[in-house]
């Protein structure tokens, strides 16, 4: 008797990728196009079995803009280049998703139409229907965001059912597990517990606008092949954030 496969939990996500974890190389920079490749085939995975999916890339394994800022940019400036690194991600991305069969459109919030589409909410809202992949580059087009805040932000606009955070660690830890092997993965918090922990996996803003539009958040390695669907089936290690534990 052959068993079917687990159903899926969501019918619409956002799939926010840190730029060093998914893209980048050797210690997370530049652009690693194997890397890309791996991640790519993941997402195809989900999209075959008819997942809607957003998508926002981080910038981080080219430039970040408080990096610059440190070293004596305006800060202002020091993001637009860090916004300008996430469509480089995008356009990436865009491609490695065509290669493994997925058709895609890149959004940019800062307008470049030579090389990809405004951002429109409801041409974004086709596209998913169409069963493309929404790749939302150039963060929120604003300095003094982060792409965690840019990811909140399309995932209420695009009313997705989940927030899905790939990182290069497979959940969210007492404390960092690279440095403190004796931290504990919290398998389900709240919004609040996270907030009051004062955790650093995402942004605290991000999560209160998750909270305000009742979203849940999935917290799970990016690195780890296969993972996107173990996610998406509610299986193997991740943390996810909700409003009451129990949820
Ligand atoms: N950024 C910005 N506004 C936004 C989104 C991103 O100014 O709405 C800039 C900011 O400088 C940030 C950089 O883009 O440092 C790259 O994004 P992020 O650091 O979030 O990338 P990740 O760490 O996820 O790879």
């Amino acid at each position: 008797m052959t068993s079917s496969p687990p159903a899926l939990l969501y019918k619409r996500v956002l799939l926010k990728i840190s730029g060093e974890a998914a893209l980048g190389g050797e210690a997370g920079h530049g652009i690693d196009i194997a890397n890309v490749d791996k991640v790519a085939a993941d997402i195809a995975e989900i999209v075959r079995q008819g997942t809607q999916v957003c998508l926002v890339i981080g910038g981080g394994n080219i430039f970040r803009g408080l990096a610059g800022a440190a070293q004596g940019m305006e800060r202002a400036q020091a993001d637009y280049m860090g916004m300008l690194a996430t469509v480089i991600n995008a356009l990436a991305m865009q491609s490695a998703l065509e290669r493994a069969g997925v058709d895609t459109r890149v959004q940019s919030a800062i307008p470049m139409q030579t090389i990809c589409e405004p951002y429109i909410r409801r041409r974004a809202v086709r596209h998913l229907e169409k069963g493309r992949v929404v790749i939302f580059a150039a963060g929120t087009g604003s300095p003094y965001f982060t792409t965690d805040t840019t990811a909140a932000l399309r995932a209420a606009e695009m009313n997705c059912e989940a927030l899905l955070k790939g990182t290069s660690v497979d959940g969210i830890y007492t404390a960092d597990p690279k440095r403190k092997p004796d931290a504990e993965r919290l398998d389900r918090l709240t919004y609040l517990e996270y907030l009051s922990k004062d955790l650093r996996v995402m942004d605290a803003s991000a999560i209160a606008m998750m909270r305000d539009s009742s979203i849940p958040i999935v917290v799970f390695s990016i690195r780890r092949p296969g993972a996107l669907m173990d996610v998406m089936t509610g299986q193997g290690a991740h943390s996810v954030i909700t409003e009451s534990p129990a949820a």
